[in-house]
């Protein structure tokens, strides 16, 4: 079972030696799905490729520069350490436990389920399936599972506690979270849309 490729678009890179390729893959299969299908993406020259990449933003083939795209890398990961330290705070931890003890004491798993709501964790879970996983975790490692920092406001609500340092602390995380997404500056005009129907518009 292989891959189909077919060129959807090329064009001329920056420095006029290579190409910009995106082309569009469906498995080569007789039980392939339409709904099946990928884009590849690269840099074909070896001048260009080593200061820009193309990559998929906001649906659109666009060429950014491989520096941006490594600052962005190296935020999410600083904000991945960043969120680690948060959760491990000693007080962040203690208001967990203090929460888990006010949830033991709460008796049905309506009741509990209805808490774990008002502090901002697993709101799409039905109270069936919260029952479940109640029974398998136990309270206090099902809140450890599923408390996040910005569960932590209302969380710190429903146990009746104000601490502003802690939320001046989210904030900075979030803000960090924030950049770390920014889509990288766009070198040129996008390449194209990365759907299926405006693949197959081209044709
Ligand atoms: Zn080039």
């Amino acid at each position: 079972m292989g891959t189909e490729t077919s060129l959807y678009v090329s064009k001329p890179c920056l420095c006029g030696q290579g190409q910009l390729i995106v082309n569009y893959c469906t498995p080569d299969h007789p039980f392939a799905k339409p709904s099946q299908y990928t884009f590849q993406l690269f840099v074909e020259c070896a001048v260009c490729k080593s200061e820009y990449d193309l990559v998929e933003q906001g649906c659109n083939a666009t060429l950014i520069r491989r520096a941006d795209k490594l600052n962005r890398e190296a935020l999410r990961s600083k904000h991945w350490a960043k969120r680690t330290e948060f959760m491990e705070r000693e007080d962040v931890k203690f208001y967990l436990k203090l929460f888990a003890g006010v949830v033991l004491s709460a008796g049905p798993a309506t009741f509990k389920h209805r808490l774990f709501q008002q502090a901002d964790m697993m709101t799409m879970d039905s109270v069936a399936t919260f029952r479940k996983t109640l029974k398998k975790f136990g309270d206090e490692e099902l809140v450890r599972i599923h408390a996040s920092p910005n569960s932590m406001p209302s969380l710190m609500k429903v146990i009746g506690v104000k601490n502003d340092e802690l939320l001046r602390e989210l904030a900075m995380l979030n803000e960090l979270w924030k950049q770390s997404q920014e889509p990288c500056p766009p070198v040129i005009e996008p390449l194209c849309t990365l759907t299926q129907e405006a693949y197959r518009q081209s044709y």
